[in-house]
């Protein structure tokens, strides 16, 4: 069965909480063990925070996030229009990040991908960031 949902939200951290658990209600149909859902709660909101905190200055920003279902398989894809990332690969290792002034580990990538059964990021320098993870 396919069921997908779009979402989109202004760029505030107070919705981090929202996306989590919106993923979460939306994956009960698929009767997700407790791991599992923690899991896909952890990658969301690693990736709308990092929408949130790094895409956008201006809170008034939306972050958009769709989520579908394909059989057995969940498909979540959030994307900013924000700042963008010059090198993807460099910033997806771990303990890279450009604001260790605020306390960022440089893991966030990292959860997703041991998270995740996959993990694709496309940026552009100030076009914005899409993130596309699969379990
Ligand atoms: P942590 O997630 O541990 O708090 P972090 O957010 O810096 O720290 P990652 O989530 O792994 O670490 O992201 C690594 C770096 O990639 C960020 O520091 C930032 O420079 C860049 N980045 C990630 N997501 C975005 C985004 N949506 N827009 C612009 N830059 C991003
Ligand atoms: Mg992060």
């Amino acid at each position: 069965s396919k069921n997908e949902v779009e979402l989109s939200f202004d760029a505030r951290s107070v919705n981090e909480g929202f996306a989590r658990m919106a993923v979460a209600a939306f994956i009960t149909e698929l009767n997700p063990t407790m791991d599992e859902l923690s899991d896909v709660k952890t990658a969301v909101s690693e990736a709308v925070t990092n929408a949130i905190i790094h895409g956008y200055d201006n809170p008034g920003e939306k972050v958009h996030m769709t989520c579908r279902i394909m059989g057995r398989e969940v498909e979540i894809i959030v994307c900013d229009t924000g700042r963008g990332i010059e090198d993807v690969a460099r910033a997806m290792e771990p303990f890279y990040t450009t604001k260790p002034e605020l306390e960022r580990s440089g893991m966030g990538f990292a959860f997703m991908e041991a998270f995740m059964d996959e993990v694709q990021v496309q940026s552009a320098p100030g076009k914005g960031t899409s993130v596309r993870m699969k379990k």
